[in-house]
C-alpha cells in the first residue's frame, strides 16, 4: 500500500480501470458472480432469521446487512455495489481513507475497527461515512464533532459496549456511569452526531457456542443494556428513545437478529477468508 490517498481526477481514473474490470474481465466476472451468491444467501438467511424472530426491537424494515470487506480488495467492493449493496464495514482508517476516494460516492461507509484519537480527523473529512460503530469514550464523540465539517453531513455513531468484559476488546463497561455519559454527551452536545444505538463484538466462545443453538450472552446483554439506558433517557430526559443494535457477524448474525439485532456486520462469509494484513492489496 501506498501511503498517499489519490486526489479526485487520478481517482476517477482508478474507477474507470475498475469498472472496465468488472465489465471485461472473465475472471473478475466469475469472482462478482461468487460475490453475489453469497450476499444472496446471507440475505435469505437474514430474511428466515428477521420473520422467525422473537425480539420486539426489530423495525419494520427489518435487519441491515453491513458488507465487512476490511483487507479486501476494491474490486471486491465494487462488485457487490453494482449488485446492489450500498453498505460497506471497514475496520482501518488508513485502508478505509484510500478505498473511499477510488470507489463509488454512492457507497455508505461504516467504521467498524477500533478508534484511535490521532484518526478520528481523518475519518470525520470522508463525505460519505454513514456511521461510527466503535466510539467507547464522550471526549471521542466530542473530538469527532469538532471535525466534522460542517458543510458534510451528520456521521450516525454507536457506542461500543465491552458485554464481554474481555481485555482484548474495546469498549465501555456495561454498568456504571461511563456509558451514559457517552450517550448524553452525544445526544446534548454533538450536533454532527446522530446517536444511532450500541455496537458490541462479543466473545468468540458464545459466538461458537451460539453456532451451536445457544443464545448469546453478549447480545442479551446489549439488548438488557439498551433498555436501561432508554428507560433512563425517558424518566431523566423524558424523551422516548430507541437505540438500534449492532451485533452478529458471520459465525452469529442469526441469534443476533432473533434477539433485535438491527445492523449486522459479515464479512467472510460472503468475501471468504482474509489474508493477513501484510498481504493485504486494495489494487
Ligand atoms: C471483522 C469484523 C466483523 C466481520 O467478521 P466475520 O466473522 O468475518 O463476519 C464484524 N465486526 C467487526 C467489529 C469486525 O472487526
Amino acid at each position: 500500500m501506498s501511503d498517499t490517498e489519490p486526489d479526485g481526477p487520478a481517482a476517477a481514473e482508478v474507477l474507470a480501470g475498475l469498472q472496465d474490470k468488472l465489465q471485461n474481465d472473465p475472471e473478475t466476472q466469475s469472482r462478482a458472480r461468487e460475490l453475489a451468491q453469497n450476499i444472496h444467501e446471507i440475505r435469505d438467511r437474514m430474511t428466515a432469521a428477521s420473520t422467525a424472530a422473537t425480539s420486539s426491537r426489530q423495525t419494520s424494515e427489518g435487519p441491515l446487512l453491513i458488507a465487512v470487506s476490511k483487507l479486501k480488495p476494491a474490486i471486491d467492493i465494487l462488485a457487490l455495489h453494482a449488485d446492489g449493496q450500498d453498505h460497506f464495514g471497514e475496520n482501518y482508517v488508513q485502508e478505509l481513507s484510500k478505498k473511499q476516494p477510488i470507489l463509488p460516492q454512492t457507497i455508505r461507509w461504516h467504521f467498524i475497527g477500533s478508534l484511535q484519537s490521532s484518526a478520528i480527523s481523518k475519518l470525520a473529512r470522508l463525505p460519505n461515512l454513514h456511521a461510527i460503530h466503535s466510539i467507547d469514550s464522550a471526549k471521542k464523540a466530542v473530538t469527532l464533532n469538532r471535525q466534522r465539517p460542517d458543510e458534510l453531513p451528520p456521521v450516525r455513531v454507536f457506542i461500543q459496549v465491552n458485554t464481554s468484559g474481555e481485555d482484548s476488546k474495546s469498549g465501555l463497561p456495561p454498568s456504571g456511569e461511563d456509558l451514559w455519559t457517552a450517550v448524553t454527551t452525544v445526544r446534548k452536545e454533538c450536533p454532527k452526531l446522530i446517536l444511532e444505538g450500541l455496537m458490541t463484538i462479543g466473545a468468540i466462545a458464545r459466538s461458537q457456542a451460539a453456532k451451536e443453538g445457544e443464545e448469546n450472552e453478549d447480545f442479551i446483554t446489549l439488548v438488557n443494556v439498551a433498555e436501561e439506558l432508554e428507560a433512563r433517557i425517558k424518566k431523566e430526559e423524558g424523551e422516548k428513545v430507541t437505540l438500534k443494535l449492532s451485533m452478529g457477524m458471520s459465525d452469529d448474525f442469526e441469534n443476533a437478529i432473533d434477539l433485535g439485532a438491527n445492523y449486522v456486520r459479515v464479512g467472510s462469509s460472503i468475501f471468504g477468508s482474509r489474508p493477513a494484513k501484510a498481504d493485504a492489496k486494495i489494487l
